[in-house]
């Protein structure tokens, strides 16, 4: 794969952009102080074609990321709904990765802007399994990693997805490679379980599946949600509230959801084998039903797909 994967165009404000020629100046605000948001959808292959994954959702948590830095776009979730749309007809891919990006350009380069453009881009990719491609079945290694907590709200808002905010997920997943765990966990500055750099966290005790709430400084997770409702439906009891490391270490199964990640078992955290350290029977159920969920195999839970093909 090449650095830019098969993205052959990208959209920038209405206009389709070969990938090579999709560039932005050196003197944008966001390349010297991070002032950019994102966000990251998938679209699934389904038996009626591809199909983007709770489309409307992302596009409402980007817009609320966009205004908490005062970085308002023209565009509507209607327009930018169309040309995800379209970008992907033009790809041909059946599966692929999406990543909005809005981003400070250029204007005044200081700490506070002044008139700095603001550009709205898309690209997309394939992208396989996140966290390699065992880990659905098999589930990864995790580590509560020790020198990276996740910010507090009063120094950052977890619940917005900004570029500079994952320099925080970086160090944590630097972390956790290189002591050789597949990924991190990461503790709030309470000393309770926050969540990974690129993941909510679920464990299930005594048949209850658990999460923990925004308080607790997430990224309120889109696929979170959809785990949520879908143990609802399947008459799985579920509660949200804080998890401290006891219970995450005490529970018979422990799991990530993500867009990224799908709904991925863990299979040890720091030593700790976590249950019988293979996926467990509701983790199975739930990423089963999620699986069905995004290739459109839940009539029930069709309003969660936008179809690429109208
Ligand atoms: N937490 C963080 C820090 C993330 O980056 C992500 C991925 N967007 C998640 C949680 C999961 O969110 P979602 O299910 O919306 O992808």
């Amino acid at each position: 794969m090449t650095r830019r994967q098969d993205s052959q165009s990208v959209w920038i404000d209405g206009r389709i952009v070969p990938a090579d020629e999709a560039t932005v100046s050196f003197f944008c605000h966001e390349i010297h102080y991070g002032t950019g948001v994102f966000e990251g959808i998938r679209c699934y292959d389904t038996e009626e074609g591809p199909a983007v994954f709770r489309l409307p959702e992302h596009l409402e948590r980007l817009r609320k990321s966009a205004h908490s830095y005062e970085l308002e776009y023209a565009h509507s979730d209607a327009d930018l709904t169309q040309a995800i749309l379209d970008l992907i007809r033009s790809h041909g891919l059946k599966e692929c990765y999406i990543r909005p990006v809005v981003l400070l350009g250029e204007g005044k380069l200081a700490v506070m802007p002044e008139d700095n453009e603001v550009m709205t881009c898309i690209a997309i990719w394939s992208w396989g399994r996140y966290l390699g491609p065992e880990a659905l079945s098999r589930g990864v290694t995790t580590t509560i990693v020790r020198k990276t907590r996740k910010y507090p709200a009063v120094c950052l808002d977890p619940t917005v997805k900004a570029v500079g905010h994952y320099l925080n997920s970086v160090r944590a997943t630097r972390e956790a490679k290189a002591r050789g765990f597949d990924e991190g966990i990461m503790l709030n500055t309470e000393g309770r379980v926050a969540e990974g750099p690129g993941e909510n966290v679920f464990l299930v005790k005594d048949g209850v599946v658990i999460t923990n709430p925004v308080e607790e400084c997430i990224l309120e997770g889109v696929t979170r949600a959809s785990v949520l409702e879908l143990a609802q439906a399947a008459g799985i009891p579920t509660r949200v509230e804080p998890i401290t490391v006891e219970a995450l270490m005490d529970a018979d199964e422990v799991f990530f959801s993500g867009t990224a990640a799908e709904v991925t078992p863990i299979r040890s955290i720091d030593e700790k084998v976590v249950g019988s350290g293979e996926r467990g029977p509701v983790t199975t159920r739930l990423q089963d039903d999620y699986l069905a969920a995004v290739h459109g195999r839940l009539p029930r839970f069709e309003r969660w797909l936008t179809r690429v093909e109208a």
